[in-house]
């Protein structure tokens, strides 16, 4: 179930966001702390008109408010464990209808022994559902909670277990699909109860949460991974091939924990900043474009092997290939950060000629080396060529008014801009208004997305969906 919290803070705006939340929610928690104006009488106008299943919650412990929900039939209270056993005891056993939740939280970390202690400690006072959240400070600490929810299914008791704060999200998104009975999401930001908490929608319409069971766990790894648009690309694509698969966004600090945790749970990931050329000596095998590339973006778990390849490469390839051949054509590349690298080790190996222009010279010429090619400084941008390719930053949201090249260079050419936001930057639309063939960065990474789809579960979607989605 997804369960949004009310956190208005008088009667009205929480009538108001009861209303709008059911039509998204399973289940409502009344959060009584947040409503100022609170009282027993309030309370029953609350309940009185609910649409759907309530969980009634009060932080501030106030008894005469538990009591009254359960009088007014809620379908679920909430007990904090620091209520104390007596008082606990006493509610249960007056509880009627209403199913009990007895609450642990720990707003500073996560730790298996507390846990392991509380779990034991909440089960002798036998509630309906155990619940425990508890703050994250590693994305490893989601493992503990995840642990929590195996033990707990086994024992055949219902739980409600989740990670606090932004390297818990995925505790938030994981846990019901593990096998929690529920997880919170807000009505919409800045109406969150608790740190990290993402929207109900985003729970349900990108996550589908409420529908997997046990799903294959795939994810980016990187640092920061918050505006990637992988999350979307890739659980919309399992959607529309039906497989039991979700995706979510890893926040790693350390790799070598990462992935030491949590290889026994994830099927396959995507690499990005910083971690595309660290992740090589942690993988059991390297595809060789992605070894001499030096970089891994995309890994595949078969048996217990981790295999790493490098899709961004493939991607740009395929997206040239559309428009022009490689073999024996001129190339320029400006930049030689990772897309160059990607983009020029697969413009080598299929025979095109290649000139590397970076801002940093010596960067270029150090890639240059490696790829026995020419290179040069940006002043070398006049150069006529077959293909112009752009690497760098330059144009991308918000500089979207920028470019390195003089329209008037742009002239019976290929021009292909790595940069996808914007879809077309304005060196492609000097490009196109001078008659160029263009390659938006787009095509590269529905390209690369549709590679790694196809290398986790031997299946494709249509590229038009794929760039719909973008
Ligand atoms: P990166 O490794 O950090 O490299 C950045 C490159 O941009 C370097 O060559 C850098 O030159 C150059 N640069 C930065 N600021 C510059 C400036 N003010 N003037 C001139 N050159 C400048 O980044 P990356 O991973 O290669 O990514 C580069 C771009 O490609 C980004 O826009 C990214 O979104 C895009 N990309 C797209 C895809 C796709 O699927 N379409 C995939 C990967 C990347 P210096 O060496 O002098 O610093």
């Amino acid at each position: 179930m997804i369960c949004i919290p009310i956190t208005a803070s008088n009667i009205n705006e929480a009538k108001n966001d009861m209303r709008k939340a059911s039509k998204i929610a399973d289940i409502l928690e009344l959060r009584l702390d947040f409503i100022r104006n609170i009282n027993e009488k309030n309370l029953n106008r609350l309940l009185s008109k609910r649409k759907n299943k309530i969980l009634v919650t009060d932080r501030k412990k106030r008894l005469n408010l538990l009591k009254k929900a359960i009088e007014l039939k809620a379908d679920f209270i909430d007990l904090d464990l620091t209520l104390g056993e007596k008082k606990i005891k006493e509610i249960i056993a007056n509880k009627n209808k209403t199913k009990v939740i007895i609450s642990f939280h720990n707003f500073k970390k996560t730790y298996k022994k507390e846990l392991t202690a509380v779990f034991e400690k909440i089960k002798k006072l036998n509630p309906d559902i155990i619940k425990v959240a508890t703050f994250a400070n590693s994305i490893n600490d989601n493992l503990i909670i995840f642990d929590l929810i195996k033990k707990a299914k086994t024992e055949n008791k219902k739980i409600i277990a989740l990670c606090m704060g932004e390297k818990g999200e995925i505790s938030r998104i994981l846990s019901v699909p593990l096998g929690a009975e529920l997880t919170f999401g807000s009505l919409k930001q800045g109406k969150e109860s608790a740190p990290g908490q993402i929207t109900a929608k985003v729970l349900k319409e990108v996550y589908r949460v409420n529908k997997l069971t046990n799903p294959k766990i795939f994810g980016l790894v990187g640092n920061p991974v918050k505006h990637s648009k992988g999350i979307l690309i890739h659980n919309k694509a399992f959607e529309k091939l039906k497989l039991n698969n979700i995706y979510v966004n890893f926040l790693v600090d350390d790799l070598t924990n990462f992935l030491n945790g949590f290889k026994g749970i994830i099927t396959g990931l995507s690499i990005t900043i910083p971690f595309k050329t660290q992740a090589l000596k942690h993988l059991d095998k390297v595809d060789p474009i992605a070894k001499k590339i030096g970089a891994v973006n995309t890994v595949v778990k078969k048996g217990n092997d981790l295999i790493g390849y490098n899709t961004d490469s493939i991607g740009a390839i395929k997206a040239i290939e559309e428009k022009t051949k490689i073999n024996n054509e001129d190339f320029v590349i400006l930049g030689a950060g990772g897309a160059a690298r990607a983009i020029a080790f697969g413009i080598k190996q299929k025979k095109g000629n290649l000139i590397i222009l970076n801002r940093t010279v010596k960067k270029a010429k150090e890639l240059a080396k490696e790829l026995k090619c020419a290179f040069g400084g940006l002043k070398l941008i006049y150069l006529n060529v077959d293909c112009l390719i752009n690497t760098t930053s330059i144009g991308m949201f918000p500089n979207v008014n920028e470019s390195l090249v003089n329209k008037k260079l742009l002239k019976n050419m290929v021009v292909f801009d790595a940069i996808y936001n914007p879809k077309i930057t304005k060196l492609l639309k000097d490009a196109k208004s001078n008659k160029c063939k263009i390659i938006s960065g787009v095509e590269m990474f529905v390209n690369q997305a549709s590679e790694q789809l196809k290398l986790w579960s031997g299946k494709s979607v249509n590229k038009n969906y794929l760039k719909r989605l973008m």
